[in-house]
């Protein structure tokens, strides 16, 4: 190929979907082009731009499978950086509406990791791709019209022009905006509540614990408790531990209140895990307040933009979905790329059952506060009432608890959990 703009990518965003952006795109284009204005290079430090790497993260094993598809490097290098491998059936200790989730044999796994060690394993991976260029710069626009984009305005004045363009900006994605100055339709958003306050502190391992106990630990509450926690195993040997609470919780502020915290847990094993161990990071803070979704599928838009990641959907982190999302929407666009069926209608209306797998899980977890949300509709009334049965079945019955992780990981439709077999075992 010559290599002009006639056959360039701009991706907006360099961080996890940009980079997986850049993954699908590379083999079908001379050069992709990644834009982002945070600062790069501080190895193992969260960036400004992602202050949410401070909490912990969870990789769902679908998310890791089609990782490994998109970049079959990655493995090696996260076992090279220290990346702990779990299995969700025997390693990870779960704790959920009032009761620990019985364990399964079946091999479901993942590494686990911060999210700046998995942006950094991928970033690692893209930049081996050979024709993926960084560059740094902010996006401020799009040239183009509401039937196609020729590329995008930037803050240093200049103007990249490309084939196509992917939006991989984050939650604060500008999208929207860009489209109506070109004259284009703004798509549907829709929001759900969600009040969620984190607070998170590294610590290193305490001496007497023994991985036979787990490796990773999980608490959410019953509502109307609010308050949850989770000591994730991280590259560097030590534990990410994660508080969190909704509106009405006062997050702790220090490492004594921290203790005090998870304390109040469901069950004592955070507290039990962490009383004595040594903290190793100041406390830090973050706020979601609502999740956020753009119908970018029932709208009409360039027929050479595309989005991925938060800025199509930023969902509630409670079952750790984000960034398998990312994933799952980035193999969709390699595939519809190979099968030279990419155009943007095409592509979203391919990712929005992704995005509608999670939007609809998290609603029903949130709508269960009636402070955050006062009305529910029948349906999300008996999804409740038979996720609650299945929540607390899964405590004695390992096989319907992993039917109950194949949902959360996108491995099966949650309507599985209403056929004949699981139906029998909630009796
Ligand atoms: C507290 C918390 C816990 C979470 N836990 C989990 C979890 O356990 N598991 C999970 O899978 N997900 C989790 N998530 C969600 C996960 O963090 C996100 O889904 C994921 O990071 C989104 O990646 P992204 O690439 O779409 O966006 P981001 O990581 O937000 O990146 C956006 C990038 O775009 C750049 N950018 C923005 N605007 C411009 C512009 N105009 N020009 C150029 N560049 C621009 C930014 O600098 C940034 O680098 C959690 C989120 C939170 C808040």
């Amino acid at each position: 190929m010559a290599g002009t703009s006639e056959d360039h990518v701009v991706v907006i965003g360099s961080s996890i979907a940009g980079l997986l952006s850049a993954a699908a795109m590379s083999p079908y284009y001379s050069k992709v082009i990644l834009v982002d204005n945070d600062t790069f290079g501080g190895e193992g430090t969260v960036r400004k731009a992602t202050p949410q790497g401070h909490h912990v993260h969870g990789l769902l094993s679908s998310g890791w499978t089609a990782l490994q598809k998109l970049l079959p490097g990655v493995e090696l290098r996260l076992k090279q950086m220290g990346a702990e491998w779990v299995h969700f059936g025997k390693e990870f200790r779960w704790h959920h509406f009032g009761k620990f989730k019985a364990n399964f044999e079946d091999l479901m796994e993942g590494p686990f990791m911060s999210r700046t060690c998995l942006e950094e394993a991928v970033r690692a991976e893209v930049t081996a791709l050979g024709n993926v260029e960084f560059l740094s710069d902010a996006v401020v626009g799009f040239i183009g019209d509401s039937f196609e984009i020729s590329g995008v305005r930037l803050a240093s004045g200049k103007e990249l022009n490309a084939a196509r363009v992917v939006d991989a900006s984050g939650r604060a994605s500008r999208c929207p905006q860009w489209l109506e100055e070109i004259g284009g339709k703004v798509p549907r958003v829709q929001t759900l509540a969600a009040g969620l306050r984190y607070s998170s502190c590294r610590f290193k391992v305490a001496a007497d614990h023994g991985t036979e106990k787990w490796k990773a630990l999980f608490v959410i509450p019953k509502p109307p408790e609010t308050m949850s926690g989770a000591v994730f195993p991280q590259e560097d040997g030590n534990w990410l531990v994660t508080l969190a609470g909704r509106k009405k919780d006062t997050m702790p502020t220090n490492q004594e209140e921290f203790l005090e915290y998870a304390k109040q847990l469901g069950c004592p094993d955070v507290y039990e895990a962490i009383k004595d161990a040594e903290p190793l990071s100041a406390l830090a803070h973050y706020r979601f307040k609502e999740s956020r979704r753009y119908f970018y599928e029932k709208s009409s838009m360039p027929k050479n933009l595309l989005a991925i990641g938060d800025s199509v959907c930023s969902f509630n982190p409670i079952f750790g979905q984000g960034m398998t999302v990312c994933i799952l929407e980035a193999l969709k666009m390699s595939e519809l790329i190979e099968r030279g069926e990419c155009a943007s209608q095409s592509y979203f209306k391919s990712i929005s059952g992704i995005v509608s797998h999670a939007w609809e899980m998290i609603t029903v977890e949130d709508m269960r506060y009636p402070e955050l949300h006062s009305q529910r509709s029948l349906k999300i009334k008996l999804m409740q009432q038979l996720t609650q049965r299945v929540y607390e079945k899964t405590s004695e019955d390992g096989e319907l608890n992993k039917m109950l992780y194949e949902v959360i990981h996108f491995k099966r439709p949650a309507t599985d959990l209403c056929k004949p077999w699981a139906l029998f075992r909630l009796l």
